[in-house]
């Protein structure tokens, strides 16, 4: 019998998880990724719950757990650095903590014998028919698939194209962010400190390598076309929003201008009625993102890839009936995720209801 076909856009989490999971079911997959190669991110992300159960099924929960970030715990201080109280490493690294760029690696890794990836290409357009979809790249030959999956985050390139415009799902919670790396000046070890006042937030931390500190800094902003700008507009707005602050403020301003690894993003989620259209189907962030601010985007795209392969081996071929059942199970643990979201997006004068939400 011959395989069916399936395409996966996106090589993060959700995308190389499902990958693992169809390929383990008899699927032919084939995963595109826009970035030239497996991106480098620089934070961390936990998992929580059901997360390490999906691990356990990939054979990975071992792997994972060695790469844990150790992390003691985090120094909470006021404006001038005095401190103030302390939070448990629980607090920000859930039941266990590790590097994202790790995480993506394994992922890729067991996959990559056995999964086609194409990097440096994007789906740009797609054409659905009876028996499948047929799709174009920016870069490669049109082919033909029997079912496309979006694993391409927030901005989705599948989303937009089989589902519609961004402004129709993405909800800016009114806080962004950067984040980069600099030499770890305060010492650090495996520990954190926290400078949260009215509608900023530092959060710096050093766990492994030892000489490097990861750098947080968060504002308020009632802007969320600042993600689709330039750097020098995103830094332009970091620094008025830090404008005037003390203790670490104008070193970490500094530092940000000289570190090749910045990155601009903001508290978003994503919104739908439905999370697939035919033979198309959205996974982790590009369908349901609950914010980084919940803690749990990592974990819900482990868990929605987890859902959806087994929705689609209890169906027996029936996509229909399967992107059903996926969505009947799992839209209650989202909503739950984006709730928690919101009230933590609302700590730094974001958006604790949708409806105040603006749209990128
Ligand atoms: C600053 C920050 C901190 C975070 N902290 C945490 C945390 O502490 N805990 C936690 O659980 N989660 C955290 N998250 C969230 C977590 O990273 C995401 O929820 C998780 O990575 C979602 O995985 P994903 O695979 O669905 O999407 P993503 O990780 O967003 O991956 C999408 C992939 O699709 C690719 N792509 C995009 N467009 C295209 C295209 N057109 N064609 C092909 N490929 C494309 C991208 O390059 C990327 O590789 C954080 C996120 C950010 C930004």
């Amino acid at each position: 019998m011959t395989k069916t076909k399936v395409l996966i856009s996106g090589a993060s989490v959700a995308g190389p998880a499902l990958a693992y999971l169809l390929h383990r079911d008899g699927y032919d997959v084939t995963v595109v990724e826009r970035a030239p190669e497996i991106r480098d991110s620089g934070y961390a992300v936990d998992f929580r719950g059901a997360a390490f159960d999906v691990l356990e099924d990939m054979g990975l929960l071992a792997e994972v757990r060695a790469l844990d970030t150790k992390m003691r715990g985090t120094t909470l201080v006021d404006e001038k650095g005095v401190e103030t109280g302390r939070l448990p490493a629980e607090a920000f690294a859930g039941e266990l903590e590790v590097p994202k760029r790790d995480l993506t690696r394994i992922l890729h890794r067991i996959t990559a014998g056995d999964v086609e990836y194409v990097f440096d290409d994007s789906i740009s357009a797609m054409s659905r028919h009876e028996s499948g979809v047929t799709v174009e790249f920016e870069r490669g030959a049109t082919r033909e698939f029997g079912l496309v999956f979006g694993a391409d985050g927030v901005f989705s390139k599948v989303r937009e194209l089989a589902f519609g415009p961004h402004k129709d799902a993405v909800r800016h919670l009114g806080m962004s962010g950067v984040g980069f790396s600099t030499a770890n000046h305060l010492g650090l070890d495996h520990a954190g400190m926290l400078q949260h006042l009215d509608d900023t937030a530092i959060y710096v931390f050093s766990a492994d390598p030892a000489d490097r500190l990861t750098v947080s800094l968060s504002f308020a902003t009632a802007s969320p076309a600042l993600d689709r700008r330039g750097r020098q507009e995103q830094e332009d707005a970091v620094r008025a929003a830090f404008a005037g602050h003390g203790w670490e403020a104008p070193r970490l301003l500094e530092a940000m201008s000289r570190a090749d690894d910045f990155y601009f993003s903001s508290s978003c989620q994503v919104h739908l009625d439905r999370w697939s259209t035919g033979r198309i189907a959205l996974v982790g962030d590009a369908g349901y993102c609950a914010a980084p601010t919940s803690g749990m985007g990592t974990s819900q795209a482990l868990i929605g890839a987890w859902t959806l392969a087994r929705a689609l081996a209890s169906a027996g071929g029936d996509h229909t009936a399967a992107f059903g059942a996926y969505e009947a199970e799992l839209r209650p643990y989202v909503a739950e995720n984006q709730a928690h979201g919101r009230q933590a997006a609302a700590t730094f004068g974001g958006a604790a209801d949708l409806a105040d939400s603006p749209t990128p």
